[in-house]
């Protein structure tokens, strides 16, 4: 039995709703077609599959900084053996979750930034591209609010793995990083207690620690009582609302959002 939970951000902006449920609908079918390899490669394919969709905001679609630039966070981690990698502030690598799959393969560090971050990807063939092909004429116009991509799995050997992958939050300042490449913040696995991810403002999932913080809860909780648990303190601790995805060790799936809309999918089999 194999389980897959993905969600495409709980911005909650009014546009475009049905089309960007079926973009994760997509992202879904992406995930499960490859999850009898592993969790690990169901959540890198679904992230991956987001990134292309111009109404998610990750790679293709993201969101501008203040100087109208676009800087890509992403992360990934596999909760049998807590590796975990994650890239920060690229501008030039087309999938930004592919990179963050080679800081996990490579193992020497978990976070690289910048053009350091874009060279050991490069380095492991993952492809490189001109700034302005994540640019939209959407997101140019509207600098829309936050809407990170996030998918979270369980394959039939028990194995956890979580993916996320984002532009951030719109008109953030330029170098600014959000809780997406931020390991406990953003996302969070361990076979041993579930794995989850978020979406929202990511400085307040960072003041929690909340991924991480979720996930701990499942040692004596399901996904779902974690996540009302969890989005219960990011509103009576911060006032603030969000989306979370989740999965405990016994394959129960969650989806929690405290926003008007975070379009999400789930699969089991
Ligand atoms: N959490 C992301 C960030 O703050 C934004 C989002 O979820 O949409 O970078």
């Amino acid at each position: 039995m194999a389980q897959l939970v993905l969600h495409g951000g709980a911005g909650g902006a009014i546009a475009d709703r049905p089309q960007r449920q079926a973009a994760v609908d997509r992202a879904l079918d992406a995930g499960w077609a490859v999850i009898g390899e592993s969790a690990l490669a169901a959540v890198q394919a679904a992230v991956r599959q987001m990134e292309d969709e111009p109404l998610l905001n990750a790679g293709v679609g993201a969101a501008l900084t203040q100087d109208g630039t676009i800087e890509l966070d992403a992360s990934i981690m596999d909760g049998t053996e807590l590796r975990s990698g994650a890239v920060a502030g690229v501008r030039d690598l087309r999938h930004p979750v592919d990179a963050a799959r080679a800081v996990l393969d490579d193992g020497r560090h978990l976070l690289l930034i910048g053009e350091g971050a874009s060279r050991l990807a490069a380095a492991a063939g993952v492809a490189r591209c001109e700034p302005g092909t994540f640019a939209t004429d959407r997101q140019v116009k509207r600098w829309e609010a936050a809407d990170t991509v996030g998918a979270v799995a369980r394959d039939d050997g028990g194995r956890l793995a979580v993916a996320v992958s984002t532009g951030g939050v719109a008109g953030k300042l330029p170098g600014r990083v959000g809780d997406s490449p931020l390991i406990g913040c953003g996302f969070y696995a361990d076979d041993r207690l579930g794995a989850a991810c978020a979406t929202g403002v990511g400085e307040n999932f960072m003041r929690l620690v909340l991924c991480h913080r979720a996930v701990l809860e499942m040692a004596s909780m399901d996904a779902e009582a974690a996540l009302s648990s969890a989005m219960d303190l990011l509103s009576s601790r911060l006032g603030a609302t969000g989306g979370m995805v989740a999965i405990d060790r016994d394959g129960g799936m969650a989806a929690r959002f405290t926003t008007p809309f975070m379009p999400w999918a789930q699969r089991s089999g």
